[in-house]
């Protein structure tokens, strides 16, 4: 067993920096925000998804009336998924990404300083600990986690 016990204890999300934040230029300023709060990123990758991979990912919307346009945009440009890792992780990083509309978003969040609009949100983060699961697998091979 080579993992640490501190190291096990430590939950793991999924994050994506958007393709509205990435063409915006900004996936330095999110990256190093999530290092500031304490995040250690254990694997990210920048890739452009396509429609029906959009599809897949978010498939528990699909009978969501925004479901189209929400995996238009997703596939529209690059983005960078991650894998954060802390304590407590998946609520932290919801903490730090905000309110999913931005006009509703805290002071300080991602989405309230990065996103335009409820479709342009900037973020996105795993939303429980089944979700992570699924999520981090659908992006990473268990040997790059
Ligand atoms: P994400 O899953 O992207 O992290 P979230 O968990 O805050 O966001 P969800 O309810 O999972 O919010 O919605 C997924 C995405 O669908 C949101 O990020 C947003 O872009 C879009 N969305 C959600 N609700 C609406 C809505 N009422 N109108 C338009 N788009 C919406
Ligand atoms: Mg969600």
């Amino acid at each position: 067993m080579r993992l640490s016990y501190n190291r096990s204890v430590m939950e793991r999300t999924l994050a994506i920096i958007k393709p509205d934040a990435v063409k915006s230029g900004v996936t330095g300023k999110i990256l190093a925000r999530i290092e500031a709060n304490g995040f250690q990123i254990r694997a990210m990758r920048m890739i452009h998804m396509s429609k029906a991979e959009a599809e897949g990912f978010y498939y528990v919307h699909k009978a969501r009336p925004f479901f189209g346009a929400l995996t238009d945009f997703m596939s529209s440009g690059p983005c960078v998924v991650m894998c954060l890792e802390s304590d407590g992780a998946i609520r932290k990083w919801r903490h730090q990404m905000g309110a999913t509309d931005p006009a509703k978003a805290e002071a300080g969040t991602l989405r309230k300083d990065f996103g335009a609009s409820i479709d342009n949100n900037a973020t996105h983060g795993s939303d429980a600990p089944e979700t992570a699961s699924f999520e981090l697998g659908y992006f990473f091979r268990g040997m790059e986690l």
